[in-house]
């Protein structure tokens, strides 16, 4: 037998009505707050990764599932969703079009990690981009799309944390006090550590290593070195939080993932699924597009991993939506009635009524059975008698009632039903 590879993990048909509903609301969510949906390859160049991600982070250094194609181009199966999007903005001039560009999407990402509990290879992300904008309120109502989705699953007890990570200029003055404050405990912090001190020593504070996060707690805090426009910019954003009817809490050790992030970043976190608790991050990346040789342009957005949410949604009883089975099943009791029962079925589904039937040999006491099962509402029953007269009984399956109606007007009556 073959095994599905580590790290992986089948939705199997008795599942997928809860990535329908968690689809649904991502697709709900962009659509309230105006967003359209983007779609770019599952594998893209090395490159676009190297420097959309950046070479500092985890990602990018130990992550990706990058291979030489037959024409020996390095690629790499996206690990996340924004470098690509980044990537068609540039590429199809969106820029220079309406802005801002909204845009949202759901993706397979990859990722070679250690799997546990919330942490896959092939995990599934609902992703918002907004390119254009860059004042406070782009990263609000990023936040917002964010919150109005968690909600919409039912989500209650998360947490939202934000904070600002500044600009260049501000990020410039801080690494260099944070550097000074880092430097007599380089012996104590994890190899990692000792060489983002030098390449990204912000990327230091995001250590899960519990020998950094020691030395790392008393550490500067990157919102006392703000510059004047980045604190107003962050205060801007918290009133508009506030205005919303939004909760937070300012959390000054979130640094996220990748590398150009700017101003603001925010998680939303649960306390019910163990250590990977961050279901959703995001944030402010003003130096993104140019970084990937577009012009300047401002973005702001989030992504949310999908198992994580399932998961926390089992954990906490959250219940998903069960979709229902189909309208009617067509039981026939011998060839000529079983022949007569595809045919409606057919006929039934071109009017777009779910109709099932038989297709396993079963008695018909064991069709009724099997329709039970599967939660059909209604069963019709054909026979010689029912062919004969053009009449069958329709029976409803919530209560057993039965009704007389026309083989010809089946369509018509479980149109009338919907
Ligand atoms: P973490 O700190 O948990 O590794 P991250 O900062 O690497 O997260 P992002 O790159 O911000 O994560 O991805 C956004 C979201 O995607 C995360 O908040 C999480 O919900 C989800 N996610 C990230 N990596 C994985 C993974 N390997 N398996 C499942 N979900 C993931
Ligand atoms: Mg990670």
């Amino acid at each position: 037998m073959i095994n599905i590879p580590k790290g992986t993990k089948d939705v199997l048909p008795k599942d997928a009505y809860k990535w329908h509903f968690i689809e649904d609301a991502a697709r709900g969510t962009a659509e309230l707050f105006n967003m359209k949906e983007i779609r770019t390859p599952v594998f893209e160049h090395t490159e676009l990764f190297l420097r959309g991600v950046g070479d500092t982070t985890d990602i990018v250094n130990k992550e990706m599932y990058t291979f030489k194609d037959k024409g020996d181009r390095s690629i790499t199966l996206k690990p996340e969703g924004t470098a690509g999007a980044a990537r068609s903005f540039i590429e199809n001039g969106m820029g220079a079009g309406l802005l801002p560009v909204k845009m949202y999407y759901i993706i397979p990402a990859f990722r070679y990690e250690r799997p546990q509990a919330g942490r896959l290879r092939e995990f599934h992300q609902f992703g918002v981009e907004v390119y254009g904008a860059a004042g406070p309120d782009a990263d609000a109502e990023v936040i917002f799309a964010a919150a109005h989705f968690l909600n919409k699953l039912g989500i209650k007890n998360v947490k939202l944390n934000i904070n600002s990570i500044g600009c260049k200029e501000c990020r410039a003055r801080y690494n260099a006090a944070l550097k000074d404050y880092l430097r007599p405990h380089l012996a104590e912090m994890c190899s990692t550590c000792r060489e983002r001190f030098e390449k990204n020593p912000l990327r230091i504070l995001d250590c899960k290593e519990e020998k950094c996060k020691l030395v790392t707690a008393g550490a500067p805090k990157m919102i006392d070195y703000l510059c004047g426009e980045c604190k107003e910019h962050f205060e801007k954003v918290q009133q508009l939080l506030t205005a919303g009817g939004l909760e937070y809490t300012i959390d000054p050790n979130i640094v996220r993932g990748l590398d150009y992030y700017t101003k603001t970043v925010f998680e939303f976190v649960s306390e019910n699924i163990g250590a990977q608790g961050t279901v959703c991050g995001g944030g402010r990346y003003d130096g993104l597009i140019e970084e990937l040789g577009g012009s300047h342009v401002p973005a702001v957005g989030f992504a949310a991993g999908m198992e994580r949410l399932i998961l926390l949604m089992e954990n906490t009883g959250v219940q998903f939506p069960e979709e229902c089975g189909p309208d009617v099943f067509l039981a026939g009791m011998d060839e000529e009635s079983r022949t007569a029962a595809f045919g409606i079925a057919c006929k039934l589904r071109s009017e777009g009524i779910s109709a099932e039937c038989d297709h396993m040999g079963r008695s018909l006491k064991a069709q009724f059975k099997y329709a039970d099962k599967i939660g059909a509402r209604h069963v019709v029953a054909l026979g010689g008698n029912e062919l004969e007269s053009g009449e069958c009984n329709v029976k409803r399956m919530s209560d057993g009632s039965t009704e007389p109606v026309k083989i010809d007007g089946l369509c018509a009556y479980f149109k009338g039903k919907k």
